[in-house]
């Protein structure tokens, strides 16, 4: 089988989880297009989740212009939309799991000083819990963790070096966002994983918490970034010109540019994604972590 094609044979749901800081941008739109595509190009289903799991850094009412963004570029979900606030109680009994298995421990050490490799200060310290001054951190295994990529193929995680334990309940009592997105991808049954290269780091750690929760993690692709004239990742927080929906299939041309697909003759959106889905080679996409969106 190619990895790059993935499994068509079995079940797929693809999903498409922005957080909702403010409107989508073109690089928001290229990680949409590609996970539509290619769980549509399977007969796959597409799912939308809102994460707005950090209420500081939500906009009000930015949900509903994503969703709206979206639909204008043809890009609607399968199922109902799920809204990761709505989800603690399940994201609280994922915890308890991980503390009946003595899978997480608590940790004092504040965020700042480990913003990258955290060296396991309080691993074996045994801690107490104290509300506001500990967070809860998931042990990671000390072995290699080897994961094939779709676009990058197999690549290794060394314990200590380049992964290590990381928090999944903030000090704050807020569920960090790598727990949240592992129960939320088992529970929606997420097959395949299609996302920006700037999570990859992530997927062993999301990887190491779908085993211990004793579930099949999910096929991973990931694309590149795009990045902006200054040659930083296009984000919210860098204020990214929000896309706009004026001219939809003009936009999608443009993603599709970015993904190194091939370009439908078509004008009209409808057709547009017909083609686009049916040519959809993800083969293709280039394996660099970050790409201007001008370079072809
Ligand atoms: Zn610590």
């Amino acid at each position: 089988m190619n990895p790059a094609v993935g499994d068509r044979s079995s079940i797929y749901i693809g999903r498409f989880a922005p957080s909702p800081s403010g409107p989508l941008h073109f690089g928001s739109l290229v990680a949409a297009v590609a996970s539509f595509l290619d769980a549509k190009s399977c007969a796959g289903q597409w799912l939308v989740r809102i994460e707005d799991l950090d209420p500081p850094r939500a906009v009000a009412g930015s949900d509903h212009v994503i969703l709206s963004q979206l639909a204008a570029h043809g890009l609607r979900p399968d199922q109902p939309v799920v809204y990761q606030s709505q989800r603690l109680p399940q994201y609280a009994a994922a915890v308890k799991k991980l503390k009946q298995q003595g899978l997480v421990y608590h940790c004092r050490c504040a965020r700042r000083d480990y913003q990258t490799h955290y060296p396991g200060t309080c691993r074996t310290q045994n801690l107490k819990p104290e509300p506001g001054g500990t967070a809860l951190r998931f042990r990671v295994g000390s072995s290699p963790h080897t994961l094939v990529d779709r676009v990058h193929g197999a690549l290794t995680w060394h314990y200590g070096e380049s992964m290590s334990d990381f928090v999944v309940q903030r000090k704050d009592g807020l569920h960090a966002y790598q727990l949240a997105v592992v129960i939320d991808d088992i529970d929606q049954r997420i097959s395949h994983v299609v996302r920006g290269a700037d999570l990859l780091h992530a997927a062993p750690l999301q990887e190491a918490l779908f085993t211990a929760l004793e579930a099949t993690p999910p096929k991973q692709l990931h694309i590149p970034v795009v990045l902006g004239n200054d040659g930083r990742k296009l984000s919210k927080q860098a204020r990214a010109k929000p896309l706009d929906t004026e001219n939809p299939v003009n936009n999608l041309r443009r993603a599709l540019a970015f993904l190194n697909q091939r370009q439908p003759p078509q004008h009209t959106l409808e057709n547009f994604l017909k083609y686009a889905c049916d040519h959809w080679q993800p083969e293709r996409i280039p394996a660099l972590m970050g790409r201007s969106e001008t370079t072809n």
